[in-house]
């Protein structure tokens, strides 16, 4: 039998030698600092909770910033909690706890406030993005001189798309800078890893020659080398649509990708695939840009009546099973011959 050694009421249990009433009399379970700092960045609203930037509302973060510091004391249990906040100023709120604990199998409930100071910060990945950080650059190029305006639009949307869905799950990554020079354009990036996926999804989408040249540019503090690399992406001078010569034969390249690309052979429709590596012998007859509009004037089951476009005579087109002619179609000339390029 134990009694409690304060009012020496018997107890079947007791802490510290107390009953569990007179243990509880006047004791703080739970507590607060008088203050808590919430850093918050002032370039991209997110605040710094536990150990993280997190994206939430203003309210959620005050309120969580206060209960990350509550302290229980290890004799009581938690089992809920209700939460009061009051605005003092924009960036100062009084944030009350009541918090329901179980001691000893004795419910009670203690009440415990704090003040939450707001206080502005950059984080890291913001701090880095004004700061200019960059740890690889993307430089697209073009087997031709320059990489023409709607190769380049092309392809720095692919590059936008493709770092803004990576970047939903990790802010870390970003385009620093992207900037036009003599012969292409240079996208500087934030994270290694990044420029080697952009280069390698640009490799797959144009078939295009890839380099990688890493560049020492310092240490860690801790020591280790520090590298930043560049990821040359040369671009094929052909393209889809074009009218090449493969293997002889003139055809037009219809699709790219990363094991090569197919080109349907403008003589016989017939279309066949071509290796990555037979790729590069590719010869560019004519560019999709600068093959000419015919105009339709007939059409039967396998030919099309056209109107040559230089010398406005009637020519006779053979034309694919299944080809639907519009007003106009496009066309080529090989030899002085005109022919359909589907
Ligand atoms: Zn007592
Ligand atoms: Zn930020």
């Amino acid at each position: 039998m134990n009694f409690c050694v304060k009012c020496g009421c018997d107890c079947e249990e007791s802490l510290e030698g107390m009953c569990i009433d007179c243990w509880l009399n006047g004791r703080k379970l739970t507590s607060l600092p008088h203050h808590v700092d919430l850093k918050t960045c002032t370039n991209c609203g997110e605040f710094y909770i536990g150990d993280r930037w997190v994206r939430t509302d203003l309210e959620d973060a005050v309120i969580k910033a206060a209960l990350n510091a509550r302290d229980i004391l290890k004799d009581a249990d938690y089992l809920a909690q209700e939460v009061s906040l009051e605005e003092n100023d924009p960036r100062v709120y009084t944030v009350t706890v009541w918090t329901h604990l179980d001691v000893m199998g004795h419910e009670t409930e203690d009440e415990a406030s704090t003040i939450v100071r707001l206080k502005n910060s950059v984080c890291k990945p913001c701090s880095r993005k004004l700061g200019s950080y960059y740890t690889s650059i993307l430089q697209i190029r073009s087997g031709a001189k320059e990489l023409s305006p709607e190769l380049k639009e092309e392809t720095l949307a692919m590059v936008e798309d493709s770092v803004a869905r990576q970047a939903v799950n990790n802010k870390q990554l970003f385009i620093t800078k992207m900037e036009i020079v003599p012969g292409g354009v240079d996208v500087y990036l934030s994270s290694i890893s990044l420029g080697k996926s952009l280069a390698k999804e640009l490799s797959d989408a144009y078939c295009a020659e890839t380099k990688e040249s890493p560049k020492l540019v310092g240490q860690t503090s801790d020591g280790q080398d520090m590298y930043r690399l560049t990821y040359l992406v040369r671009l094929p001078e052909y393209h889809v649509g074009d009218v090449v010569v493969c293997e002889g034969r003139y055809c037009k390249l219809t699709s790219v990708s990363g094991i090569g690309g197919r080109v349907l052979d403008l003589m016989n429709f017939r279309e066949h695939s071509v290796r990555r590596s037979e790729m590069e012998d590719l010869r560019i007859h004519e560019k999709s840009a600068d093959l000419m509009d015919a105009t339709v004037i007939n059409r039967s089951e396998n030919e099309i009546q056209v109107m040559h476009p230089s010398n406005y005579s009637m020519v006779d087109l053979r034309v694919p099973e299944g080809f639907e002619a519009g007003e106009t179609v496009k066309t080529v000339m090989i030899d002085d011959v005109l022919y359909l390029v589907p």
